[in-house]
């Protein structure tokens, strides 16, 4: 992949979009020259779906996360949220505007501050937002900290080097919760986390998700996590779109040459996936100096003349399937 176009975009008529992304890019210098970090990137959000963003280390997903937050803005493109433009507003209104939406981090111990009561650190958002006296504010803290599975008198006045890692993403999820957002963007929340740990948060996520009604963009590089989380996955590839789709659809027939390399790297492969075309082999190119035409074609073993010179656009190959490749797996 590496593609371009908005095919996968939802219409008007399907449903309420919460989150709208329109040809995001994000460029940063650096001294070695510009990186190309994310390159015209659309998409969108249903309200009440799980949107999961997986590729390889280093491929833009986070970037992209931090640009939809504004955490910078983004070089150009829109993000749309509730109707409003973040791109297009800065200062009060900006932080206003983006509060339904939290964030929480891959490292839990170091976002969070160690100088800290855990009840201050997961008061944040609502000291920030006013409105509320001390005694509620402390009525809803204790609330959340017992909803993520911590026992407020015991943990509300201690430091996050108290607590394990698992206990400190639960105090992360705390304080995102604790504002009532509407989509929480979840950047690698389980990768830092020890395997049976991972499992604990992931079914705290699942459970917030039920209980508040929340959308989630979830983003990992793990594809296992990824399809047991996921409404709809994308797969991100050096700055770019490849495939979207189901994953249940897209786990079983993958189209997209990197989708189905990613999923022959899955240890424990579902037995229903078909023994994939291809490992992965070699390094994702330096974004300093992205590929003409299809930005996987140095790894890609289907390439052709036509990569090199054609970035390869978006298409539906079947129904809510979506992928960029001049030479699809399957059609
Ligand atoms: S076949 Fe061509 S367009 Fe498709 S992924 Fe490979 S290099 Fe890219």
């Amino acid at each position: 992949m590496a593609g371009t176009g908005t095919a996968h975009l939802r219409t008007e008529h399907e449903g309420d979009v919460i989150l709208s992304v329109h040809n995001l890019v994000v460029e940063y210098a650096t001294a070695s020259g510009k990186v190309h970090a994310v390159s015209d990137v659309s998409l969108d959000i249903r309200r009440g779906e799980t949107l999961g963003l997986v590729g390889e280390s280093g491929c833009g997903k986070s970037t992209l996360a931090k640009a939809v937050m504004q955490l910078p803005p983004p070089t150009s493109g829109e993000v749309i949220i509730d109707g409003r433009d973040l791109t297009a507003i800065s200062g009060r209104e900006l932080r206003t505007a983006r509060q339904p939406v939290q964030m929480i981090f891959q490292d839990p111990i170091s976002s969070l501050n160690p100088l800290r009561k855990v009840r201050h650190i997961v008061a944040e958002g609502l000291e920030v937002a006013g409105g509320r006296t001390r005694a509620e504010r402390t009525s809803m803290v204790d609330e959340m900290l017992s909803v993520v599975g911590l026992d407020p008198a015991a943990a509300g006045d201690r430091r996050p080097h108290e607590f394990s890692g698992g206990q400190c993403q639960r105090i992360s999820i705390a304080r995102a919760m604790v504002v009532n957002p509407e989509l929480v963007i979840c950047d690698e929340p389980v990768s830092a986390l020890d395997v049976s740990v991972q499992a604990q948060i992931l079914n705290l996520l699942e459970d917030m998700k039920e209980r508040y009604g929340l959308t989630m963009l979830f983003i990992a590089h793990d594809l296992a996590v990824i399809k047991n989380i996921s409404d709809r996955v994308v797969v991100m590839y050096l700055g770019k779109i490849c495939e979207v789709a189901d994953p249940d659809q897209m786990y079983a027939t993958p189209l997209h040459p990197y989708t189905a390399a990613l999923l022959s790297a899955v240890p424990e492969p579902d037995p229903e996936i078909p023994p994939a075309e291809l490992a992965l082999s070699g390094d994702l190119p330096s974004p300093h100096d992205p590929p003409s035409g299809c930005r996987f074609r140095t790894r890609c073993p289907r390439a052709e003349a036509l990569c090199a010179e054609r970035e390869p656009e978006i298409r539906e190959l079947r129904p809510q399937h979506f992928v960029a490749c001049h030479f699809p797996s399957t059609i």
